[in-house]
C-alpha cells in the first residue's frame, strides 16, 4: 500500500499565495499589494522591499537559497538564472540573505541569445525581466535545490515583448475593457473585471528511459524518425480509459502530489487512445496562470518521470501511425461576479447577451481563421492536424443541436422563438436511476467545439505553450466586442439594435459553423467552397501572422506592434528551418552510423548462411534465404541512395535566402528526402533479425513500459 496524501494540507504549499500574503505582509502592504493585483495600481518601491523581504524570508524557511526570474521567451519553453540570497560576505568572514524590492521587480537576463527574430542585434543585449504580479512566487525543488521563481514578462531595452506572457497580459487587458463594456451596455453595474479562463489538456507518452536512450532520435528530436508498425497498435481501443499500470500509476501519483504542492489543480488523469499515452487535465484557471500552471507541469511530467526510470515525451508525433499529443484549449470569459459570458442558460434562444456573445465569437472566429490556425501551428504539430486524430487544418466552430437550431432560426427566421430541449435519459435497467441528457452531443472532430459553456480549441500541440492562442482567441473576441458596442452605444432603440446585429453576425458568419465529420474528404471540399482557408503546414500558416488585418487588429488594442509581429514571424520561420534541419542530421546520423552498418551484418550473415547451407547439402532448397538476401540488399542499396539524396539536399540548401524560403526549402525538399530514407529503412525493420537491428521497436517503446 502507497502511503495516503492528505491533499488538503500538501495543497500549494510551496506557493507565495494570497493566504501567505496575508499572514505574512503587514496589513498595510498587504492591502497596497492586493490593489497592485486586482487594480492594476503602481507598486511603490518602498512595497516591494517589504514583500520582497517576506518573499525571501519565507523561501528561505522553505528551504529556498536561490532566486530567479522565470520566464517564457519564444523559444515556447520556459528560462530561469539563478542567483543566491547571499550578500557579500562581511569582515566577520559571514553573509547575510538578501533579496530587495528591486531584485524582486526587475531582472536583466542577457537577451541577446533568446530568439527576437531580428528586434535585438547580438551586440545589443540588454532585455529585462519584470515581475508578473498576478502570477503568484512559488518555490520549486529540483537536484540544484530549492528555488524561489518570480512569474515574469521578458522585454527588450527598447520595450518590445521578447515572450510569450507580455503579449497574453496585454490581450487579456484588451477583452476585459471591451468586454466590461459590453456588458454595461447590458446594463451590468457590478461587474469590475472580465477574465478568459484556460483549461489546458494535456496528453503525454511515457517510455522507458533505458529504451529511450538507445533510441538517438527520441534524444536529439522528441520523436522517432524511424520505425515500423509493431504487430499491435491502437485498432483494439483497450487502451483508452483502461486499467493504469502499476508504474504509471506510482508516476501519476508523484506527478499530482507535485503538482497540488505548486497549487496546480491536477484533477482529472486518464489513459489515452495510443498505447503508453496519457493525459492529465487540471481546473481551470485565469489565462495567464493557467499558461503558467501548464508550462510547469509539462516540466514536472519530464522531472517525475525521470525518478521512476521513465521519460515522458511530450512531442505532438513522437510515433507514426499511432495517435499523437495535442492539448485541448479550454476558453471561457467570467466576470469578477461569477458571469460567465459563454452561458447560455436553459433557453438560449431568449438570451439576448448570450447570443450576441455567441455570435461575436462566431464573427471572430470566422474573420481571423487563419491567425488562429497559424498560433497553433508548429512542425511537430503538422503532423496531427487533418490526419484523422486530430482536427482538420481548417477552422470550423461547432455549436451541437441546440445552438446550430438557434443560429438557423437567426439567419432563416430573422429570430429565434424556442430552443431544443434535451430528453431524459434511461438505460433500460429499473436500478440505474434517468438522468437529463446534455442538450448536445459532443463532435470530437472539430477544432473549435462549444462544449456547454466554453469553447475548446482543439489544434493545440501537446508541446505549445497555450499563451499563443489565447492571446489570439482574446485579442479577436476583444476585437467583435469593441465593434458591436461601437454599434450598439449609438444605437437609439438598444433592443432593437442587439435584435439586428444578432441576425446580421449569425447570417454573415454563418459558414464557420460545421457540424460534421471534419475528418471526411467532403468536408475539405465544402470548406473551400466556402472559402475556409486550409493551410496544412506551419509555413503556410505563419504568413497570417503580418497581414494586414492581422497588424490592424493586434496594433488597435496594444497587444502586438507591427515590429513585434514581424519578428514572431522571423522566429516563427527559423524555428522550423531548425527543427527539421535537426531532424534530417539526426536521420542521417543514425542512418549512417547505425542502421546501414547493421543491415550490412544482416547481409554477410544471410550470405554467410546461405553459402554454408549449400556447401554442406549442394541440393538444399534454399530459396527463402536467397530471396531474404535479395531483398534485404536491395533495401540496403534503397536505404544508401536515399541517405546520400538527404545529405545532398542538407548540403544544398540555399544561403543568402529569406527566413521563409529557408523553411519553404526545408518544407517541400527536405522533409520530402527525409520521407524517402524512412521508407526503405521501416522495411527492412521488418526483415532483419531483431537482434541486429540497432535500436528497440515501436512494439518494445509502446508495450514495455
Ligand atoms: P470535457 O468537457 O472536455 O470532458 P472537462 O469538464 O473535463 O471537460 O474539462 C476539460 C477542461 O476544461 C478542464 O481543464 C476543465 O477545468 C476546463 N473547463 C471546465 N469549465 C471551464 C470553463 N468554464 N472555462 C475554461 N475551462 C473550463
Ligand atoms: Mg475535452
Amino acid at each position: 500500500m502507497s502511503e495516503v496524501t492528505d491533499v488538503k494540507e500538501i495543497f500549494g504549499e510551496d506557493v507565495f499565495n494570497d493566504t501567505v500574503m496575508k499572514e505574512r505582509l503587514p496589513k498595510k502592504i498587504y492591502q497596497e499589494l492586493r490593489k497592485v493585483i486586482d487594480e492594476g495600481a503602481e507598486l511603490s518601491l518602498q512595497v516591494a522591499d517589504v514583500v520582497a523581504n517576506e518573499m525571501k524570508d519565507w523561501a528561505v524557511e522553505k528551504g529556498a537559497t536561490h532566486y530567479t526570474h522565470w520566464f517564457q521567451p519564444l523559444t515556447g519553453t520556459t528560462a530561469e538564472k539563478h542567483d543566491s540570497f547571499i550578500s557579500a560576505p562581511k569582515e566577520n568572514g559571514k553573509v547575510l540573505l538578501e533579496f530587495s524590492g528591486k531584485e524582486l521587480i526587475k531582472g536583466e537576463p542577457d537577451a541577446s541569445s533568446f530568439p527576437s527574430g531580428g528586434l535585438r542585434a547580438t551586440f545589443e543585449a540588454r532585455g529585462y525581466t519584470a515581475w508578473d504580479i498576478t502570477s503568484p512566487a512559488f518555490v520549486k525543488r529540483t537536484a540544484v535545490g530549492a528555488t524561489l521563481c518570480i512569474p515574469t514578462a521578458f522585454c527588450s531595452y527598447t520595450g518590445e515583448a521578447l515572450d510569450k506572457k507580455t503579449p497574453l497580459l496585454r490581450s487579456m487587458e484588451a477583452i476585459n475593457t471591451q468586454a466590461l463594456r459590453l456588458l454595461k451596455l447590458f446594463g451590468n453595474t457590478t461587474s469590475k473585471r472580465v477574465t478568459p479562463s484556460v483549461g489546458s489538456e494535456q496528453e503525454y507518452f511515457l517510455v522507458d528511459r533505458d529504451l529511450f536512450l538507445k533510441r538517438k532520435d527520441l534524444v536529439f528530436t522528441g520523436r522517432t524518425l524511424f520505425g515500423a508498425m509493431p504487430p499491435k497498435g491502437q485498432e483494439l481501443d483497450d487502451h483508452y480509459f483502461g486499467t493504469i499500470k502499476e508504474r504509471i500509476g506510482a508516476f501519476m501519483k508523484d506527478l499530482n502530489e507535485e503538482l497540488w504542492k505548486l497549487g496546480i489543480p491536477a484533477k482529472t488523469q486518464h489513459n489515452e487512445v495510443a498505447p503508453a499515452q496519457h493525459e492529465l487535465a487540471p481546473i481551470y484557471a485565469e489565462a495567464n496562470i493557467a499558461t503558467d500552471q501548464n508550462q510547469l507541469t509539462m516540466e514536472i511530467m519530464k522531472r517525475v518521470a525521470y525518478k521512476h526510470g521513465l521519460m515522458c515525451l511530450i512531442h505532438e508525433k513522437p510515433f507514426a501511425g499511432v495517435n499523437g499529443s495535442g492539448k485541448h484549449n479550454n476558453w471561457s470569459i467570467t466576470t469578477d461576479d461569477g458571469i460567465n459570458l459563454l452561458d447560455p442558460g436553459k433557453t438560449p434562444h431568449e438570451n439576448k447577451q448570450f447570443l450576441l456573445v455567441l455570435t461575436a465569437v462566431m464573427s471572430a472566429v470566422d474573420k481571423h481563421a487563419a491567425l488562429l490556425r497559424e498560433s497553433a501551428a508548429s512542425p511537430g504539430n503538422d503532423h496531427r492536424l487533418g490526419a484523422n486524430e486530430a482536427p482538420p487544418a481548417i477552422i470550423s466552430i461547432f455549436l451541437g443541436d441546440q445552438l446550430e437550431d438557434v443560429v438557423e432560426q437567426l439567419v432563416n427566421k430573422g429570430d429565434a422563438t424556442s430552443s431544443i430541449k434535451a430528453g431524459k435519459m434511461g438505460m433500460g435497467v429499473s436500478t440505474i436511476p434517468q438522468f437529463r441528457k446534455d442538450a448536445t452531443d459532443r463532435n470530437r472532430t472539430s477544432p473549435f467545439a462549444f462544449t456547454g459553456n466554453k469553447f475548446e480549441f482543439r489544434s493545440v500541440g501537446s508541446s505549445a505553450s497555450v499563451a499563443s492562442p489565447n492571446v489570439v482567441l482574446n485579442t479577436i473576441v476583444a476585437e467583435a466586442f469593441s465593434d458591436i458596442c461601437d454599434e450598439l452605444e449609438k444605437a437609439d432603440d438598444f433592443d432593437l439594435a442587439v435584435h439586428d446585429l444578432i441576425k446580421k453576425l449569425a447570417t454573415e458568419h454563418e459558414r464557420i459553423i460545421f457540424n460534421g465529420d471534419g475528418y471526411a474528404d467532403d468536408w475539405v471540399v465544402e470548406a473551400e467552397r466556402r472559402g475556409l482557408p486550409n493551410m496544412k503546414t506551419t509555413v503556410d500558416a505563419i504568413p497570417a501572422l503580418t497581414t494586414d488585418q492581422t497588424i490592424k487588429l493586434f496594433e488597435k488594442f496594444g497587444v502586438f506592434s507591427k515590429a513585434e509581429l514581424e519578428s514572431r514571424t522571423e522566429v516563427a520561420y527559423e524555428a522550423y528551418a531548425k527543427e527539421i534541419n535537426i531532424e534530417a542530421r539526426a536521420m542521417i546520423d543514425i542512418a549512417g552510423k547505425q542502421i546501414v552498418p547493421s543491415v550490412v551484418k544482416a547481409v554477410n550473415k544471410l550470405a554467410d548462411s546461405l553459402n554454408s547451407v549449400k556447401a554442406a547439402v549442394p541440393t538444399a532448397n534454399v530459396s527463402t534465404q536467397a530471396s531474404l538476401l535479395e531483398e534485404t540488399s536491395s533495401l540496403l542499396a534503397d536505404t544508401e541512395n536515399a541517405l546520400v539524396a538527404l545529405k545532398k539536399v542538407l548540403a544544398d540548401v540555399p544561403t543568402a535566402v529569406s527566413a521563409q524560403e529557408l523553411a519553404t526549402y526545408f518544407k517541400d525538399d527536405v522533409i520530402k528526402a527525409m520521407d524517402e530514407l524512412r521508407a526503405p529503412v521501416d522495411k527492412l525493420e521488418m526483415i532483419v533479425d531483431k537482434e541486429l537491428w540497432p535500436m528497440p521497436s515501436y512494439g518494445d517503446l509502446l508495450f514495455e513500459v
